[in-house]
């Protein structure tokens, strides 16, 4: 009897024996279906092993095999099996995990023939000369199509009427698509790869590191740190230009919001190369193209966000990570993955160098850096001739305050306003206020499942549970005392908005934030009135921060920065730091200086002293210095082990044994170095319900912790997970909630 071995997405660290039938034929790497239980479940073919634990009568047969070859190349599937261990994830879970939608649900990865759309060269400057002004619908749907790269399909969830007119307009049309797979060098021709009319002259810092970047033969880690506007794009663009001459392909990875319709048109006015995107709004058959195309050669660059790492490529030539510091790069669910850190080791195995550019770079990589593993280049000025912008620190000690803003941010706004400028406010906190309480006994109205406050939302009239997202009528009384004297307190976005609305009744708002932007299209609609100038003031949470250039914005504040100075999370400072400086970097052009106004009751505090007074470069090695004493991240290997159940006591329990197995376990092998954290309450201790524990490991050494990790694993047996306990294993764990 032949045997199969098939990886399967369950949370179960091991592979499943089956037998292949005699008239069956299966490689590794493609997906078959099988018996699982009394359910039907698509793995993956990893092995056919000699022999089997399984007893020959229950050894079960695959019942089909869905592909003819292999859906993973050899690098992929190394890189994929690597992190499988590094992450402790199961290997099953990780290979569907990096297909698309569509193949995970086992249809045909044939290509699907569906009528292409193209937004017409009308259609663009219909959208820049507000043509659509008056027609909303169309205005929106026409916006939302100029993200796609290459052509579209008519989305599934888009107004009949709208796509209609777009058509009869023709803003939009459907062009004719040839599905023979050519490799994009020969989708060329005759055209010219780049527009070299677009490129720009490279200033000198400039120069020296495209040319830095040009010559490096084979693998290396480069940081670029250039300050926010020094054109680390247009270093991009051109270091990519050189790869594509080579015949190579590009990756390049961005954070979650920062693939702007403004940074693909500039790709794609630069190359007449394939590109393709990969972001969220794309359907399950877009995805599974995109998929394709790169499998087949046919992209030369795939810009996208965190799991564009997993696509395929016949020629891999070069990775850039754009903002390498955003958190979105950390997989939060499932199996736990850091893309940033992957890419680097797919970059290893593909002897290609890599990119990593952030104004703000990880105090990670400022230690790789430090440590020789990364070659940093500098960009220090800004490129053309904008200005720094200038800051200011309010004390808002016995200062009047406003919901939240002080009269001297007031007058600073007034000013800025009165000259034709636009004013930006931050604050992270959306809803009107996060707190609903009895003025008469201090009751808080709290969501039971979370032991949380609700926050309060005026605009719809209901409290808001942040955390579970429950919804609950606002009581006219206190639970407790029975008095109807209910106050908030704290300020959240709407608050500020209405308060601003009263100071500054001759100018337009506009808010963005999750509750501003549900509705699809909401989020580019508000942007570009901004860009427009129909609003003046913009209030919004650090949704607005990243990747947006609003040039007639002179004023940025940042409303609140006294939480983060207070925060239990030891990255918390590190991360005020950078949306100060994304912020900051986002203020004022070349004509108009820009000031950056951080509101606090504590200006003396000694890392807003050293970011404000020497820079983020300082701060960085201030905070590293720091991170250093407490031997914390990047000075330790951290593995977070989160436990939920609905019963608070026995989720407790489970971490106490987990712990009493890894003391054992270091003392037999007297490994030396450990840190291990009792297990604690998570600082949601509750959520939706369930009780939320954790234990934390650390160890100086990476490969030390995995050696522990690895034990456990082989000793999986020994401490059973319960049945009503969720154990999730965070590696390098960046959200301690
Ligand atoms: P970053 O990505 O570092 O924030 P960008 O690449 O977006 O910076 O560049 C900021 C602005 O400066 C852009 O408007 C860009 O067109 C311009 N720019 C970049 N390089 C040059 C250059 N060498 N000469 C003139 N303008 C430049
Ligand atoms: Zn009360
Ligand atoms: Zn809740």
């Amino acid at each position: 009897m032949n045997l199969i071995q098939i990886a399967l997405p369950v949370p179960l660290n091991r592979y499943f024996d089956y037998f292949l039938p005699s008239d069956t034929q299966a490689v590794i790497g493609t997906r078959v279906v099988v018996p699982f239980g009394n359910q039907k479940k698509i793995g993956i073919v990893v092995g056919f092993p000699e022999q089997t634990d399984i007893p020959k009568n229950k050894l079960k047969p695959i019942l089909s095999v869905l592909d003819e070859n292999p859906l993973f190349d050899d690098e992929i599937w190394q890189l994929l099996q690597w992190s499988a261990n590094y992450y402790h994830a199961p290997f099953g879970e990780v290979l569907q995990s990096a297909l698309p939608v569509k193949l995970r649900q086992g249809e045909s990865c044939e290509r699907v023939v569906a009528d292409q759309f193209v937004v017409t060269e009308m259609g663009q400057k219909a959208l820049l000369n507000g043509i659509l002004n008056r027609a909303k619908k169309q205005q929106q749907l026409l916006t939302e199509l100029t993200k796609f790269a290459n052509s579209f399909e008519k989305p599934t969830a888009c107004s009949p009427s709208a796509w209609k007119g777009l058509l009869e307009k023709g803003f939009i049309e459907k062009i004719a698509v040839s599905f023979e797979s050519k490799s994009w060098l020969d989708k060329l021709e005759n055209r010219e790869q780049c527009n070299a009319d677009n490129r720009l002259r490279l200033n000198k810092q400039q120069s020296l590191v495209v040319s830095r970047l040009q010559y490096q033969k084979g693998f290396g880690v480069f940081l670029l740190n250039g300050v926010t506007g020094s054109g680390k794009t247009e270093v991009y663009l051109q270091v990519i230009e050189t790869v594509l001459a080579k015949g190579q392909q590009v990756l390049v990875l961005v954070p979650e919001i920062g693939l702007t319709p403004q940074t693909i048109a500039r790709f794609q006015a630069r190359f007449n190369v394939e590109i393709d995107t990969l972001h969220s709004n794309l359907n399950d058959t877009q995805r599974l193209n995109v998929w394709l195309r790169a499998k087949n050669g046919e992209s030369a660059i795939i810009i996208g966000t965190r799991s564009a790492l997993f696509s395929q490529f016949e020629n891999l030539g070069l990775i850039i990570i754009d903002e390498e510091h955003d958190s979105s790069f950390k997989q939060q669910d499932g199996w736990r993955y850091n893309a940033r850190d992957l890419a680097v080791l797919r970059a290893k195995n593909n002897n290609i160098p890599i990119v990593l550019g952030s104004a703000t770079p990880s105090l990670e990589s400022v230690q790789n850096v430090k440590n020789g593993k990364f070659t940093e280049l500098l960009l220090q000025n800004r490129a053309g001739d904008a200005q720094l912008a200038q800051q200011f620190v309010i004390d808002l000690k016995t200062q009047q305050i406003y919901s939240g803003v002080s009269q001297q941010l007031l007058s600073m706004m007034k000013t800025h306003l009165e000259q034709g400028n636009q004013v930006m406010l931050f604050l992270n906190r959306r809803g009107f206020a996060p707190v609903l309480l009895c003025h008469e006994c201090g009751w808080i109205c709290e969501c039971n499942s979370c032991e949380k406050p609700y926050t309060y939302h005026q605009q719809k009239n209901v409290l808001r549970c942040h955390h579970c997202a429950s919804q609950k009528i606002i009581p006219r009384q206190c639970g407790h005392c029975g008095s109807t004297n209910l106050i908030t307190t704290g300020v959240g976005t709407e608050q500020l908005e209405q308060e601003l609305v009263q100071q500054f009744e001759n100018y337009k708002i506009t808010r963005i934030d999750r509750d501003s932007t549900v509705r699809k299209g909401a989020l580019d609609k508000h942007l570009s009135d901004i860009q427009q100038g129909k609003s003046q003031i913009l209030i919004g949470t650090q949704m607005l921060a990243k990747g947006h250039h609003f040039p007639n914005v002179t004023l940025v504040a940042i409303v609140n920065v006294d939480s983060a100075l207070f925060s239990t999370d030891f990255r918390a400072e590190e991360r005020l730091a950078q949306l100060y400086i994304q912020v900051a970097g986002r203020a004022g052009r070349a004509e108009k200086k820009g000031t950056v106004v951080l509101q606090t009751h504590y200006p003396e505090h000694p890392l807003l002293k050293s970011l404000l007074t020497k820079g983020y470069d300082e701060f960085s090695k201030t905070a590293l210095e720091m991170r250093q004493l407490m031997h914390l991240p990047p000075f330790s290997a951290q593995v977070l082990f989160k436990a939920t159940g609905r019963d608070n006591e026995k989720v407790a329990n489970f971490l106490e044994n987990m712990t009493a197995y890894f003391q054992q376990q270091i003392a037999t092998y007297q490994w030396q170095g450990f840190q291990i954290l009792p297990p604690m309450t998570a600082p949601m201790a509750k959520k939706a319900g369930q009780y939320r524990w954790q234990l934390l490991i650390q160890h100086s050494s990476r490969a030390m912790l995995q050696k522990l990790l690895t034990q456990f694993d082989l000793d999986k047996g020994q401490i059973e997970v319960p049945s009503n306990i969720r154990l999730v294993v965070d590696i390098d764990p960046i959200d301690f909630n």
